[in-house]
Parts: structure tokens; C-alpha cells; sequence
């Protein structure tokens, strides 16, 4: 077993009557990449405030490596956090900003050069320590602050949303650059994020939050697969739930269950294969994605179901005229999952 980085035990943080977190327990494993996901305001920022020291908690602790640091200022824990606007000072190098904490904690100069290189190589910037924060692009100046964060060697990582100023394509590749580099330096990063497919590939262990509280706690595929919650499922994934008659109906059983779309594969002829879970319904919508189609099917008796299908062979308008047309939706049993209704 591993060494604990983190661990808080019953964490709160009230703004007047605002409840921000509202009770948190979470232990994160050294070395590990660790997300916490939620939608906007479900008090991601304030936990890593928290951690950091920014802010102190109206209740419970915060321990890193097995030391109670509720109490400590911030330059007392042995972690850094990398904001989403980076931070960086416009007046200095890029060179001048990576070593400016090492200075700040009187390392030499020759040392805090070779440092800061090291770093700047690290992050695959080397050669540009000369120029100033305005004369690099957004990812540039984002992997300049992952390089000041790194040549602290601290601990712990802390990333509130880093990736959240980049366009689309330059996000998907500093996911991938992000978590090798995270794999390369073992330092525990725990990476904040409103997006759940960003969480699910960078992340060894994923905590939902909703409403200031953890939803769920697990790897990627226990999150995706295993939601614990009916907010969990819609948040991860496409939503698609069957509760009430549609549940007792289709799966047979009382409660709520998640099926993911592309679980279910819709047949145009005949009839389901027996013994599978299956249901019957009409196409309601037929949205293109380019490399797949989404089916939204609503079933006889009531409830819909989202499938989506690869595009192997079909064109966009075959596709497009299986609107209002009768399909039959299978699956595998165990991939109706239930799920346990909010405490
Ligand atoms: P997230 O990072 O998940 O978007 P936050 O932790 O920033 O969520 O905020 C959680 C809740 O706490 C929100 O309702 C927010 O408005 C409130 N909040 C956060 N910081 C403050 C503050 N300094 N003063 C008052 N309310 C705050
Ligand atoms: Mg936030």
C-alpha cells in the first residue's frame, strides 16, 4: 500500500448561509492523478483551497502525508497549486518567473538556473527562458506555470481548472502531455475540473461532487459504469435512466437503472434476440456525430433510451431516414445497471 497524501475528514466551509462544502471526507494516494469533478459551484475550488491553506475550514482537518497542517499558512505545506489564469509576472523572463520561489527560499543563483532549465525541459520549453509571458501563447504560458509549479518539487500538485482558457484541440493534447508528465515526475496531482470526459482520461481515481458533498468516489470505468447515484449518471455520460414503469417494464424490476448508449445495439429487423434485455419503440430523433449516430428511441409503454451506433457503413442518409421508423433496442443484462437513489 501506498503512503497517504491527502486525507480530510469532514470537511466544511461556510460563507454566511452559503454551505459550500458541506462535510468531505477523501483520502488521496501518493502519486496519485486525482480529479474532482462537479459542475459549477458544487465546491470543487474551496476543497482545494483548503488543502492548499487559502482558506480555512469552519470544520475538520486536512492532513498531508500523515501531518495535521489544518492550522498551517499556506508556505508551510508542502504543496503548490497552479491557477487557471496561470499567475504569471508579465515583467519578468520565463526563465525569471519559473526560479522566482526557489529565490524566494534562497537557493543560489547557478542553482536556481539549472533548475530552472530543467524544469522548463520538462515541459518541453526549452529555449525560450528568455522571453517574457506576453511573447508565448496560451499553452505555452500554461506549461510555463507547470514548470514553476514543478521546480518547487513539491509534493503535492494542485490544479484548479488549468486547462479550462485553451481551445479544444490544444486541451486534448496538454491532457495527454499533462498526465505523462505527471507519470514521469510521481508527484500527486489532484486536478479540478468541470469536465467529465477530461476526467475519465486523466485520472486514476475520480470524486464527483455535487452540492458540496462527494457523489462518488472510484476509478474512471466505477464512475462511468457503476454511478451511485442518479445525479452521477447524468453528470458522467449521457444520461439514460429507466425508473418507474419504464423500469419494471423493460428490465423487469423496480428501482432506477443506467444503461449506457453505446451498450445498446438497435436492430431494424426482426425481432430482439431473446433472453437479452430488449426493448421496442419508435425513433423519436436521429442525431449525426460524424463517427457515430444517436438514437433517441422512445419505448412502447413509455420511457426513451439514447443509443449510439459506430457509422461502419451507413451514410448520413439512410441514417436520417430511420426517423419515426420502429427499431428493437438490445442489450446484455448486466449492463442495466441500478442505481441506488440519492441518501
Ligand atoms: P466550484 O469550484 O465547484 O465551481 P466553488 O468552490 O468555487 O465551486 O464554490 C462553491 C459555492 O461556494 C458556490 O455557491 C460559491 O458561490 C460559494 N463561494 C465560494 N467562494 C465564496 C466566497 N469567497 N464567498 C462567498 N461564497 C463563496
Ligand atoms: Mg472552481
Amino acid at each position: 500500500m501506498q503512503g497517504l497524501a491527502i486525507r480530510l475528514t469532514g470537511l466544511r466551509k461556510s460563507y454566511g448561509r452559503t454551505e459550500a462544502v458541506a462535510g468531505v471526507d477523501l483520502e488521496i494516494a501518493d502519486g496519485e492523478f486525482f480529479s474532482m469533478l462537479g459542475p459549477s459551484g458544487s465546491g470543487k475550488t474551496t476543497v482545494l483551497r483548503m488543502i492548499a491553506g487559502f482558506e480555512p475550514p469552519t470544520a475538520g482537518t486536512v492532513e498531508l502525508a500523515g501531518r495535521d497542517v489544518t492550522r498551517l499558512a499556506p508556505f508551510e505545506r508542502d504543496v503548490h497549486t497552479v491557477f487557471q489564469d496561470y499567475a504569471l509576472f508579465p515583467h519578468m523572463t520565463i526563465e525569471q518567473n519559473v526560479a522566482y520561489s526557489l529565490k524566494v527560499r534562497g537557493v543560489t543563483r547557478a542553482e536556481r538556473l539549472v533548475r530552472a532549465r530543467a524544469a522548463l525541459a520538462q515541459v518541453r520549453l526549452d529555449g525560450l527562458g528568455r522571453r517574457r509571458p506576453a511573447e508565448l501563447s496560451g499553452g505555452q504560458r500554461q506549461r510555463v506555470a507547470l514548470a514553476r509549479a514543478l521546480v518547487g518539487r513539491p509534493r503535492v500538485l494542485l490544479l484548479d481548472e488549468p486547462l479550462g482558457a485553451l481551445d479544444l484541440k490544444l486541451r486534448e493534447q496538454m491532457q495527454v502531455e499533462l498526465k505523462a508528465l505527471q507519470r514521469e515526475v510521481g508527484i500527486t496531482f489532484v486536478f479540478v475540473t468541470h469536465d467529465q470526459e477530461e476526467a475519465l482520461t486523466m485520472s486514476d481515481r475520480i470524486a464527483v461532487f455535487h452540492q458540496g458533498r462527494i457523489a462518488q468516489t472510484g476509478t474512471p470505468a466505477e464512475i462511468y459504469e457503476r454511478p451511485a447515484t442518479p445525479f452521477v449518471a447524468g453528470f458522467v455520460g449521457t444520461s439514460n435512466l429507466l425508473s418507474g414503469d419504464a423500469a419494471r417494464r423493460v428490465v423487469g424490476a423496480p428501482g432506477t437503472y443506467s444503461i449506457r448508449p453505446e451498450k445498446i445495439r438497435i436492430t431494424t429487423e426482426g425481432k430482439p434476440t431473446a433472453g437479452a434485455g430488449r426493448a421496442v419503440g419508435t425513433v423519436a430523433e436521429v442525431v449525426y456525430l460524424g463517427d457515430a449516430t444517436r438514437f433517441l428511441v422512445d419505448l412502447d409503454g413509455g420511457g426513451r433510451l439514447t443509443a449510439v451506433r459506430q457509422n461502419l457503413t451507413d451514410s448520413s442518409a439512410d441514417l436520417a431516414a430511420l426517423r419515426g421508423t420502429r427499431v428493437g433496442l438490445q442489450w446484455d443484462p448486466r449492463h442495466a445497471v441500478l442505481v441506488p437513489d440519492a441518501p
